[in-house]
């Protein structure tokens, strides 16, 4: 399947049309962006890096029954997909307090909440992603309540499948961010999981492993995403 035509440029990925109108081509480049794209630095070889993190990833959800978007890895950076119609919200979960949600309601980083907690912003760089409700996407008619509740039951069946994942690899899954669309009437998981969308610290040590060390310019941001693949035993190719 070849990339014939740039569908959509990203802050991290491009994606292409293909011969076929149902797939496309995700190009996952090494930009790498941060609040809300006002920063955006080149990591060499970060692409090719999420590509293979997340391939392993969408294939266990795949599994373990999500419905996801992915087909097959093309090459380094590049992965086929079926061509979502993309519903323009963000689904996060969070197993403790970090980023957003520490600013916004003032309490400790690190805190572990009672059950995980789901919520939902809007994807809008122009608005810094504000924060809505199930309310909001049904009454601006991004999703129907159906469509509502399936992404809200796909979140939480995917943190508690990769919260497993993650933790015989070491490594606590605090929050991550999840994308769906439609395909032919079902509701599917679209986008990436890779750290650039989730938390993950040491269980050990606490240490970040992910995007934060770039958003908070804490440095081995490569070195910790290559660590993350090798404690998941995925082997990278140079
Ligand atoms: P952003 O839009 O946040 O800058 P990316 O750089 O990751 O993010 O761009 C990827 C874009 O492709 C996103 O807008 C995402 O919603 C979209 N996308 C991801 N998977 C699919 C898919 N299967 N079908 C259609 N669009 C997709
Ligand atoms: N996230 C993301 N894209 C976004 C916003 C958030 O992938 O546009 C992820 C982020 O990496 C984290 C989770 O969603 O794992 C929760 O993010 P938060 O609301 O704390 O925002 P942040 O402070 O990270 O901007």
């Amino acid at each position: 399947m070849n990339a014939l035509k740039l569908l959509y440029q990203g802050k991290a990925k491009s994606a292409y049309l293909t011969e076929d109108h149902d797939l496309l081509v995700l190009k996952f480049r090494d930009d790498t962006s941060a609040f809300d794209g006002e920063i955006i630095e080149q990591l060499s070889e970060k692409g090719a890096i999420n590509n293979q993190l997340n391939a392993f990833i969408m294939n266990k959800l795949s599994e373990n029954g999500v419905p996801t978007h992915y087909v097959e890895r093309l090459s380094a950076t590049d992965a086929l997909v079926k061509r979502l119609d993309m519903i323009p919200v963000e689904c996060v979960v969070r197993n403790r307090a970090a980023g957003s949600i520490v600013r916004r309601l003032g309490i400790e980083e690190g805190m572990a909440f009672n059950q995980p907690l789901f919520e939902l912003f809007l994807k809008n760089d122009t608005l810094h992603d504000p924060m809505v409700t199930e309310h909001h996407v049904e009454a601006f008619g991004w999703a129907t309540h159906h469509e509502m509740s399936r992404m809200y039951e796909l979140t939480l069946q995917t943190n508690t499948i990769l919260k497993a994942i993650f933790d015989q690899a070491g490594l606590q899954l605090v929050d991550f961010k999840l994308e769906f669309g439609r395909f032919h009437g079902e509701i599917v998981l679209g986008d990436e999981f890779s750290p650039d969308g989730c938390r993950l610290w040491d269980k050990v040590t606490g240490e970040s492993k992910d995007k934060d060390r770039f958003r908070q310019n804490l440095g081995g941001v490569l070195e910790a995403y290559r660590e993350v693949a090798g404690r998941l035993g995925i082997v990278l190719e140079n």
